[in-house]
């Protein structure tokens, strides 16, 4: 069967979106309620019966599900309705405007992700439209609270309504976005994502005068030392299986990435020479697939000292970890102590804040494959990869009791560029209109072709 594009409703679509953008779910503290409330109202008018469950005061979740026969799995269309707050004076128009304007929709979470929200909804309502008969169910779920770790969302969900949500397959975000590399495209399926360990480091010093220092008691002297420990830190090489796939499908044809490449696999300690080299010809490739071969450590936060003439007694800073598929948090944890050790035993604590075990889903599956069949149908000639997430999503919960979760936000470069990450979380976030109908074609193809 011929794919083709959902043209007709490209002013229903940019109409929804541009109404979610204006409807503030910056979390903290979220308020997704009010978003779930109006896209109860579309649905309902569509004819479906939606289900809000709150988890905490405005905060709520919105759930509906198209039954099938029970003839094939089940498939969830996952997506969040909060979004990470957005300083209007870096911005050129107002975040939370809804603005449709040069054939895209402006604001905060166009991209991340009440764009996709947008997508999965018209699928939804479009399978309904045309009368498609389903053999699996098709669930749909907006959640609340992604961007805090999903307390309130996913998490809240999984815990207290298991049987509501979880489903054989899930779509969520993460990946799905087309890249270039010498003119070709290459979309990405989402398949694995790093842990995640949050902690803090506190170092205490002896206060005093400080017009009589001492640096082997000041507590931001000390917190320098830890900073400098851990992020001159350089973790061994590592390279799991997606990010193998990822290599080898962004190499196709290029004698030069294909070297590069093989050299790293063959040798992986090796790895950062390589990269270095690579870099002088591909530092935007390069930039993304440093992080994914090895655990990262970066301070994001960092407090200390009360008074301009007062020695520091306390400083503490937080830092962000991530490790890859096939690391523990644990091990991670015991080298991280370790180096500090190395520093001051006495004066140097640390407090987990966070931990989230890296993920992943396998790819041999009739899901991807059906996937990559349609995206090569809309784009002949097109490359399609899993991908290693750098970041954390959502799909970690359904990971978990066993889910198979793909990233797939189907999107066409507005640029073209090799980044993987663009405007997410960044400033005039914005979705094209073009990609609005895209997703949504595409999206719609695949479920069929899943479902039917
Ligand atoms: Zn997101």
């Amino acid at each position: 069967m011929p794919t083709r594009l959902f043209d007709e409703v490209k002013n229903e679509i940019t109409t929804i979106l541009s109404n979610l953008i204006r409807i503030n779910t910056t979390n903290p503290p979220g308020n997704e309620l009010e978003a779930a409330n109006y896209l109860k109202n579309v649905l309902s008018s569509e004819g479906f019966d939606c289900e809000i469950i709150k988890s905490a005061p405005k905060r709520a979740n919105i759930i509906t599900r198209m039954k099938g026969t029970g003839k094939k799995p089940s498939l969830l269309l996952l997506s969040h309705l909060d979004v990470v707050a957005a300083n209007e004076k870096q911005w050129s128009i107002n975040p939370f405007g809804g603005l449709i304007k040069d054939g895209y929709v402006w604001g905060r979470g166009a991209l991340d992700m009440k764009g996709m929200t947008t997508i999965e909804i018209m699928v939804y309502i479009l399978l309904k439209r045309n009368d498609v008969q389903l053999k699996g169910d098709l669930i749909l779920a907006a959640t609340a609270d992604e961007e805090k770790g999903g307390i309130n969302g996913a998490k809240y969900l999984m815990e207290n309504y298991r049987e509501k949500i979880s489903a054989d397959y899930v779509i969520n975000e993460g990946g799905g976005h087309g890249i270039t590399i010498q003119n070709r495209t290459i979309f990405t399926i989402q398949n694995a994502e790093k842990g995640i360990i949050w902690f803090k480091v506190k170092t205490k010093g002896i206060p005093g005068h400080a017009s009589m220092p001492d640096k082997n008691t000041n507590a931001i002297i000390l917190m320098n030392k830890v900073i400098e420990k851990l992020t001159n830190y350089n973790p061994q090489t590592i390279l799991p299986t997606s990010l193998r796939m990822f290599l080898e499908k962004l190499a196709i044809n290029n004698p030069q990435l294909i070297k590069s490449f093989s050299d790293i696999i063959a040798n992986p300690p090796q790895s950062d020479l390589i990269l270095n080299k690579l870099a002088e010809h591909y530092p935007d490739l390069v930039t993304e697939i440093r992080p994914r071969v090895k655990t990262t450590i970066t301070p994001t936060i960092i407090k200390g000292g009360l008074k301009e003439n007062v020695l520091p007694s306390e400083c503490e800073t937080t830092f962000d970890c991530r490790i890859l598929p096939g690391q523990s948090s644990e091990r991670t944890l015991e080298i991280i102590k370790t180096l500090l050790k190395d520093i001051d035993s006495k004066n140097i604590e640390i407090e987990i804040l966070q931990i989230q075990e890296p993920t992943v889903s396998k790819v041999d599956t009739k899901f991807y494959d059906t996937i990559v069949s349609v995206l090569k149908d809309f784009k002949p000639g097109c490359g399609v990869t899993p991908l290693l997430m750098t970041g954390g999503t959502d799909s970690r919960f359904f990971r978990r009791i066993g889910s198979i979760c793909y990233g797939f936000q189907p999107r066409l470069l507005e640029k073209s560029s090799p980044r993987i990450i663009t405007r997410e979380h960044g400033i005039d976030e914005r979705i094209s209109i073009r990609n609005l109908v895209f997703g949504t074609s595409v999206l719609y193809e695949v479920v069929k072709q899943f479902l039917c």
